[in-house]
C-alpha cells in the first residue's frame, strides 16, 4: 500500500469506525476517518445543556471478550475509561459496567488517538465516488449507510441488500434535566436500570455518576413508550418523564430540559455476519452494531472485523 496517501476511508467515528481505525494502524495501514459531528463516540455521546455536561446516548459498556476486556483495560491505564459499577440491582453481580473519562464519548477518541488516523470532524461525507482509497468502511446505522452506498452508486448485491434491508431498530427517547437539588433516593453510584418498566429503561445522575459538577438527569424512555411518544411535543414528553421518575426516585425540581429522539437505539436483530463486503473498486465493508452483537462491545467486534476483511480485500 502507498506510503504518501491513506489506504482506507472510514465513515463514522464511532466505536465501530474508531475500532476499525485502530485495528487498520495494528495492520499498518493508514485510515482516513470522516464525521459529521464535531465530537467523535457518535451514540457514545455527549450533550450540554447550559454548561452542563450528559452522557446522552448509551450509559456504559461491558467487555465479555478478552480482546475488548484487555484493549479497555489499557484505555483505563490512560485515564480513559474505568468501572462504573458491577451491577444495576441490589446485589452486583459480578460482571463489570465500564464508562468512559471524563464522558462516553472517550473510549473512541482514545482509540483514535492510538491509532494515529486522519481524523476529520464535523464533515460528513455525502457521496462515496469522490473517495480515491481502494476501500471504504461504512460503520452508521444500516439505513443510513445503505442510503449513502446507494445514492453513490453502490448499491449492493440483492441477497445482501435483503439482508441489510431486512434489519429493524428500537427508538429511543431521552430526556435531560438540570436539577436544582440531588434526587433523593438515587443509588450512590448514579444510574437505575429499569429492564421490565413499561416506561423507563434508564435513570442516570451524571453528578453520581462523575460526568456534571451539578445534579442532572439523562433519563431513557423505554422503547415502548418511545414509540408512543414520538410525535408527541417536548413538553408532553418532559411532563411524562417528570411524572415516571418521581416513582422511582422521589420527586425532582428540574431546570433546564432537552429532549433527543434516537431513531436508532439498536437493532432489533442482528446480521449473524461480524460485517458484510461487496463491491471491488473500491471494496465496501458495512459494519457496526447490528452486526453479530448489539451494543457497545457488538460494534466494537464488527470494526474490528471489517478492518481485517478490508485489508484481506484490497492487498
Ligand atoms: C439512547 C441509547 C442508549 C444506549 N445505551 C447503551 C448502553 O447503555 N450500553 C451499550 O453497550 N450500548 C448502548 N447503546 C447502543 C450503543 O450506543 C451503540 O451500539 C454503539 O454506540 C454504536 O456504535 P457505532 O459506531 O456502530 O454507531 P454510531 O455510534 O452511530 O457511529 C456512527 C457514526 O457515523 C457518523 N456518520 C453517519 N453518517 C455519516 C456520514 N455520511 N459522514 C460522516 N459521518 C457519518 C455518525 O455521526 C456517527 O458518529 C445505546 C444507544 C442509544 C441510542
Amino acid at each position: 500500500m502507498s506510503n504518501s496517501s491513506p489506504d482506507i476511508t472510514i465513515v463514522g467515528a464511532g466505536i465501530t469506525g474508531a475500532a476499525a481505525a485502530y485495528r487498520l494502524s495494528q495492520l499498518g495501514v493508514r485510515a482516513e476517518v470522516y464525521e459529521t459531528s464535531l465530537i467523535p463516540g457518535g451514540r457514545m455521546a455527549r450533550f450540554e445543556l447550559s454548561g452542563v455536561v450528559f452522557d446522552h446516548g448509551a450509559q456504559f459498556f461491558t467487555t465479555r471478550s478478552s480482546e475488548f476486556q484487555s484493549l479497555v483495560g489499557d484505555a483505563a491505564n490512560d485515564g480513559a475509561a474505568q468501572v462504573w459499577t458491577h451491577g444495576f440491582g441490589d446485589t452486583p453481580d459480578g460482571y463489570e459496567r465500564w464508562r468512559g473519562v471524563p464522558d462516553m464519548t472517550a473510549l473512541a477518541d482514545w482509540l483514535l488517538r492510538k491509532s494515529e488516523a486522519t481524523v476529520h470532524l464535523g464533515e460528513s461525507v455525502e457521496d462515496l465516488r469522490h473517495i480515491d482509497t481502494p476501500g471504504i468502511i461504512l460503520t452508521a446505522p444500516i439505513p443510513v449507510s445503505l442510503s449513502l452506498a446507494t445514492t453513490s452508486g453502490f448499491k449492493p448485491p440483492s441477497n445482501i441488500l435483503d439482508q441489510l434491508e431486512s434489519v429493524e431498530y428500537k427508538r429511543t427517547v431521552a430526556v435531560l434535566l438540570v436539577l436544582n437539588q440531588q434526587p433523593l433516593a438515587m443509588p450512590p453510584m448514579g444510574g437505575i436500570q429499569l429492564i421490565d418498566d413499561p416506561c423507563l429503561a434508564f435513570i442516570t445522575d451524571n453528578q453520581a455518576k462523575g460526568v456534571s459538577s451539578i445534579p442532572a438527569l439523562t433519563i431513557h424512555l423505554s422503547n415502548e413508550a418511545s414509540l408512543d411518544l414520538w410525535d408527541q411535543p417536548d413538553e408532553i414528553i418532559v411532563e411524562f418523564a417528570l411524572k415516571k421518575v418521581g416513582a422511582h426516585i422521589g420527586d425532582v425540581d428540574a431546570g433546564d430540559h432537552s429532549v433527543t429522539r434516537w431513531r436508532y437505539a439498536g437493532p432489533v436483530d442482528v446480521i449473524p455476519e461480524f460485517s458484510v463486503v461487496w463491491n471491488e473498486q473500491p471494496t465496501l465493508v458495512m459494519a457496526g452494531e447490528a452486526f453479530n452483537g448489539p451494543k457497545v462491545e457488538g460494534a466494537f467486534n464488527s470494526g474490528i472485523d471489517a478492518a481485517n476483511k478490508v485489508v484481506e480485500c484490497v492487498s
